[in-house]
């Protein structure tokens, strides 16, 4: 369970990269210092109706971490154990992300401190329509563009869209991202996450068959086993791509379960079997058909530590950490989740030669596309799901591009790699 402590060292894991980073780039104390405070900060609280009469005042934040490339970005995310800080190390990851797919946007996030399990759908619907009126004034189109995030949706969106305008008096379609395709979301953006990894991995895997180091030699991409942290939104779509891609994908979990199915299993079979069951516990599932005779159940941890050559933690952070870090064997990982690896295991992996896609690059999808669909928001004007998908590529694959050469030519890991893009792209435009 979250914390503040763990809101405080999610912001200073946040902020020691980003110094460490301008460090070694040379920059100087008030760049740093710019590059690390919050613009503005909005904590604020609210009143609530409740469907039984009564009312309840709710704790909200949005942060505007910097705004030096473009209007604040990022999701709202409703959860109990959220605080300031988190929300702060989240609008400053939002700033480094943004920068590194080379987006026109600066950081920014929003939470409210809720367990929504615990309300029904219109007390729902009136603490997000509570919410944005708080932040109304503050937020816009070309000023701070929210999204969904943990525990919010587009049906969130919307209602938060809808009331929006009602305070500022206009249409502004572009405000808010991740609606509803009806209330002008994009086509493309539920499976954009997933894509986006599957794309930048894609050009991992092309760029070490190119140059074979002492953990790779030449392989062909249908050898390659997958194992795949949580199997919802990001992960189905992951799996699914992936698979198409040619890769076995061996293992799937979610929070009840995991299966393992050495021969590789069917993403889309598997789904439907996690639909009827509830999980993907019990799912063995080879073509169309699901049968115990194709794989085993395993424990729900042990899908991190199996003998794959990619592994995707797509679910919640932290789960590659100290206690487990000496078991993983897989020789890529593909950060889906924010924040999957603390840094203790993020250093001793590194270390060991595993290749870390981060989590700024790797699952920088879902911006790209919620940016795309502010583009299509503010022209009045819609694309295909195959114009979004094809945007999305060429985004994804010059950020991988870039963030490879940087990798390459100063001879650090990704991670760093994706942090010194970010910085001098947002410092240049300081200047
Ligand atoms: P989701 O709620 O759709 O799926 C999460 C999945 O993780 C569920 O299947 C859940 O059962 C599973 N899970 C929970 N605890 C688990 C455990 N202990 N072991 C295995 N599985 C477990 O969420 P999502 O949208 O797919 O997001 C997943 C991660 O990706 C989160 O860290 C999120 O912040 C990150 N992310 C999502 C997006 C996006 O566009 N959805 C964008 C960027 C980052």
């Amino acid at each position: 369970m979250k914390n503040k402590n763990e809101g405080k060292k999610m912001l200073e894991s946040a902020q020691s990269i980003i110094k460490s980073t301008a460090l070694s780039l040379g920059l100087d104390a008030f760049v740093i210092d710019k590059l690390i405070q919050p613009e503005m900060v909005h904590e604020f609280s609210f009143p609530v109706s409740m469907d039984d009469g009564s009312k309840r005042v709710f704790k909200g934040w949005r942060i505007q971490h910097n705004s030096v490339l473009g209007p604040y970005k990022g999701g709202i995310r409703f959860h109990q154990d959220t605080c300031r800080e988190e929300v702060q190390a989240l609008a400053t990851l939002m700033s480094v992300k943004c920068a590194v797919v080379g987006i026109p946007y600066g950081g920014g996030k929003g939470g409210v401190m809720v367990n929504p399990k615990e309300l029904s759908k219109s007390e729902l619907e009136r603490l997000s329509r509570e919410y944005i009126k708080k932040i109304a004034h503050f937020i816009g189109q070309d000023k701070d563009v929210p999204a969904p995030d943990v525990n919010t949706n587009p049906t969130i969106m919307a209602w938060m869209h809808d009331e929006y305008e009602k305070v500022v008096g206009r249409k502004e379609p572009a405000v808010i991202t991740g609606k509803p395709v009806e209330r002008g979301g994009s086509l493309g953006r539920t499976s954009a996450t997933g894509r986006g990894g599957v794309i930048v991995l894609k050009a991992l895997l092309s760029k070490l068959n190119k140059s074979t180091t002492k953990n790779f030699v030449a392989f062909k991409t249908s050898e390659l086993t997958v194992a795949v942290q949580g199997f919802g939104n990001v992960g189905y779509y992951f799996s699914k791509l992936a698979h198409e891609l040619g890769l076995k994908i061996v293992s799937v979990s979610d929070s009840k379960g995991a299966v393992y199915v050495q021969d590789g299993l069917d993403p889309d079979a598997t789904l439907n079997c996690k639909r009827e069951k509830g999980t993907v516990a019990g799912c063995y599932c080879k073509g169309s058909v699901c049968d115990i005779k194709y794989g085993k159940s395993i424990e729900k941890n042990n899908i991190l530590t199996l003998p794959v050559d990619i592994l995707v933690p797509a679910a919640l952070e932290n789960v590659i950490n100290k206690d487990n870090m000496k078991q993983i064997k897989a020789k890529i990982i593909v950060e889906m989740a924010n924040g999957p690896i603390t840094k203790e295991a993020y250093d001793y992996l590194s270390k060991k030669g595993v290749i870390i896609i981060p989590d700024v690059l790797a699952n920088a999808g879902g911006v790209t596309v919620s940016y795309l669909e502010w583009v299509q928001g503010k022209q009045g004007y819609w694309w295909s799901e195959d114009e979004v998908n094809e945007k999305l590529k060429e985004i994804m694959e010059k950020a991988f591009d870039d963030v490879w050469k940087k990798s390459k030519n100063k001879n650090i890991p990704l991670k760093q790699a994706a942090f010194d893009v970010a910085i001098e792209r947002i410092v240049k435009a300081m200047e």
